[in-house]
Parts: structure tokens; C-alpha cells; sequence
């Protein structure tokens, strides 16, 4: 086994594996048993290229960008996941876990959504596919995220507003994890990053792992070699993270760096850089990186980037953390509106503001002239446009 594969127990060294109550165990030993079955056969194969290709618009453009290399004395390309359906990375898996759902004869998905980003992705393939869909929402959250509430009821999507504990992500996930429960033999939980009990942080990786296989097809053809000396993302839970580095784990010519949200600066008690400041914990199931008080509790994070906004990380991530396979720069809310701007004047792209955190950290790299970076644009900017205009004055 490679030094990066889940084992049999969904453990990444000492971190993953499958923490849950006595009444989910069956839930997810169904899931364990077949996800990967279901992977493997030529339906699914074949289903989940023809939609990446012709719903989602995948490949999606491995681009030089000019300006910017200049700017920073390499070679940067950005790969071009805003121009996806539905703006980011996320659509890739809410597709992939939708079919499994449907292999394994579930109709009906059940998801949680924070800033709505992933309900939104959830509820637009439930539409596609035709699968009743159910999305748990914290109160507040739904109060502050109108747009993507009325977008998810507009695809035909039920959205259940969370009123317990502090009514946001957290008590969110707490309610589908109940509902999945009462309704076993129907019902999917279709759960939105690389976290969270085996086998989603696997499952998630493999669903991503396309954008990796991608960029080896076009680093070829462009450089004349299938791999960057650099591979560059930002991270929140690390789905588009595991995404980018899946085929890279075991190739040391490639240096890894992940870029998290240092928020208000990482002595200001108000970021989300799990991996920076976190400690061994359990949250949602699995043993990983966790912001945490001294009783064990999750603080809640701050970033001004909702996709970024979470305590935890992936098992693989703390696992490739303490491997040193990955370097990890936190970077402020200033750092990444600054880095947006740049790019937007640059290369006329407005990026999403998780993205921004890894533009952020290209000024970081001790880069040489022949140098190859790539760099995952995990999404598009429109979604931020309200913080960009207020920042901007
Ligand atoms: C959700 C999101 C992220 C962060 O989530 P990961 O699971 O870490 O990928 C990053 N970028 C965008 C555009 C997102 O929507």
C-alpha cells in the first residue's frame, strides 16, 4: 500500500477511519461495502465521464496566465474549475455520490449546506437526476444566504431551516445525520467535502481526482511533462485539494502547497486555519486536525470565504501534514481581497474568494524562472461580488 491510500478502516496513518453512533454504523457499512463496487463498474464510469464532459464542461482549460507568470517569475497555469456548471469543484462530487445513490436504489438525497454553495450543487443534480431532494440549513445561515435558499427551492429542492444550538453549519449537519438515520432504506446523504466519516473523505478524493488526472493529459501536451513542480490550492474541509493532488501523492518532484484562511490573523482568536493551529481531535466522525478549546469542543471559525469557513480538515490532509508532503500557509481575509483584485486586473478573471487564498500564497514561493506552477481556481467570483464591491469601497 502507498503511503497516501485509505487503509480498510479508513484510516490515513493515525487519522479518518469511521467514528459514529451505534444507530448510523449500518448507514455507513452499507456505504463502505458499495462505493467502491459501484465505482469500478463500466455504468458508473461511463455515466460520470459523459455528464463531466457534457454537463459539467469538463476538461476544463488548463490556462497559462500570461500576466501573472510575469508577475511572479515562473510558469503559472490556472486550472480553470470556475468555468464549470455552477461555478466551482463542487458539482463533480454532488454528480458522482448522486449516481452511487442511485445504483445503491436510494430516491431520495439528503444534504446539509453552510453558505448554500453545496446545497445548490446537490439540488441542481437531484433536478437533473429526477431524485427527491432535502437540504438542512441552519436558521441563521438561511436568513443570511436568501439568494441560494430561493435558487434551491426555484430547482425544486425542500429546505429545512435548523433552529437548534447556534442554528448554523454544525447543527445543520447534526439534523441530516438524524434524518438520514430515521430513514435508512431511502434515503442518501450526499455530504459535500473531503471530511467526515470513511468512506466520504475517500470517496470524495477518487469523485475529485479528475482534475488531477486532468492536469497530467495537459501538463504533457503544453510542457512536455505530466507534472508541475508546484501544485497550489486553498482548503477548507479539501475536496478541491484532494482533487489536485490525488495522482501527485507519491511524486516527490512536486512540491504541494495549500493555502487556508488565516481570517483576521492567526493570533486574532477569529481564523479557520485548521491545519496551522488545530490539534488531534474527532469531528464529524473522523480523527483529524480539529480547532478545538481545551475541553475538546470545536471553536467556531471565522473566514470571510464561507467555502474556507470550517474547524476541521480531511484525515488525509492532517496525514499528509505531519508527513511534511504538504506546506500550508495560512492567509488573511486582507491578503486574499488583495490577490483577487490582482488576478481580475491581470488576467480578467474575477475569482471566488476561497480561491484567492491560494493566488494569495504566489508570493510566498521562492519560484525559479523555469519553474512550472499549477494553481487550482476552485471557483468563480460572482457568488462574492457583495464582498469584492464593499471592499473596493
Ligand atoms: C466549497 C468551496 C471550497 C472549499 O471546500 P473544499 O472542500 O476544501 O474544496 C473552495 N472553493 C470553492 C469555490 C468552494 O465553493
Amino acid at each position: 500500500m502507498k503511503r497516501f491510500d485509505v487503509d480498510e478502516n479508513g484510516f490515513y496513518g493515525r487519522f479518518g477511519g469511521a467514528y459514529v453512533p451505534d444507530k448510523l454504523r449500518p448507514c455507513i457499512e452499507e456505504l463502505q461495502t458499495a462505493y467502491l463496487k459501484i465505482m469500478e463498474t463500466d455504468g458508473f464510469r461511463k455515466d460520470y465521464d459523459r455528464l463531466l464532459r457534457h454537463y459539467v464542461g469538463r476538461p476544463s482549460p488548463l490556462y497559462l496566465a500570461e500576466r501573472l507568470s510575469d508577475k511572479y517569475g515562473c510558469r503559472i497555469y490556472l486550472k480553470r474549475k470556475d468555468l464549470n456548471h455552477t461555478g466551482a469543484h463542487k458539482i463533480n462530487n454532488a454528480i458522482g455520490q448522486a449516481l452511487i445513490a442511485q445504483s445503491m436504489g436510494k430516491r431520495r438525497i439528503i444534504a446539509e449546506t453552510g453558505a448554500g454553495q453545496h446545497g445548490v450543487a446537490t439540488a441542481t443534480v437531484c433536478a437533473l437526476m429526477g431524485m427527491e431532494c432535502v437540504v438542512y440549513m441552519g436558521r441563521v445561515d438561511v436568513e443570511r444566504q436568501y439568494a441560494n435558499v430561493k435558487k434551491m427551492e426555484m430547482l425544486g429542492a425542500e429546505v429545512v431551516a435548523v433552529e437548534s444550538g447556534g442554528a448554523t453549519l454544525k447543527d445543520a449537519v447534526d439534523a441530516a445525520v438524524g434524518a438520514w438515520c430515521s430513514d435508512p432504506s431511502e434515503s442518501y446523504y450526499l455530504l459535500g467535502s473531503a471530511v467526515g466519516p470513511h468512506p466520504y473523505p475517500d470517496m470524495v478524493a477518487r469523485l475529485q481526482s479528475v482534475i488531477s488526472e486532468e492536469i497530467e493529459k495537459q501538463l504533457q501536451e503544453l510542457e512536455g511533462r505530466d507534472y508541475p513542480d508546484y501544485l497550489i490550492a486553498c482548503i477548507g474541509g479539501g475536496s478541491n485539494a484532494s482533487g489536485t493532488v490525488y495522482h501527485y501523492l507519491d511524486r516527490k518532484e512536486t512540491s504541494i502547497v495549500l493555502a487556508e484562511a488565516g481570517g483576521m490573523g492567526l493570533e486574532s482568536g477569529r481564523s479557520a486555519a485548521t491545519i496551522t493551529l488545530g490539534s488531534e481531535g474527532v469531528l464529524h466522525g473522523s480523527r483529524t486536525l480539529v480547532m478545538q478549546d481545551d475541553k475538546g469542543v470545536a471553536i467556531e471559525p471565522y473566514s470571510i470565504s464561507a467555502g474556507l469557513d470550517y474547524p476541521g480538515v480531511g484525515p488525509l490532509f492532517a496525514h499528509m501534514a505531519e508527513q511534511c508532503r504538504s506546506v500550508t500557509y495560512p492567509v488573511t481575509d486582507d491578503e486574499a481581497l488583495r490577490a483577487a483584485i490582482e488576478l481580475t486586473r491581470l488576467e480578467g478573471i474575477v475569482p471566488a474568494l476561497e480561491s484567492s487564498h491560494a493566488l494569495a500564497v504566489l508570493g510566498r514561493l521562492p519560484f525559479e524562472k523555469d519553474d512550472v506552477a499549477v494553481l487550482t481556481l476552485s471557483g468563480r467570483g460572482d457568488k462574492d461580488m457583495d464582498t469584492y464591491i464593499r471592499y473596493q469601497g
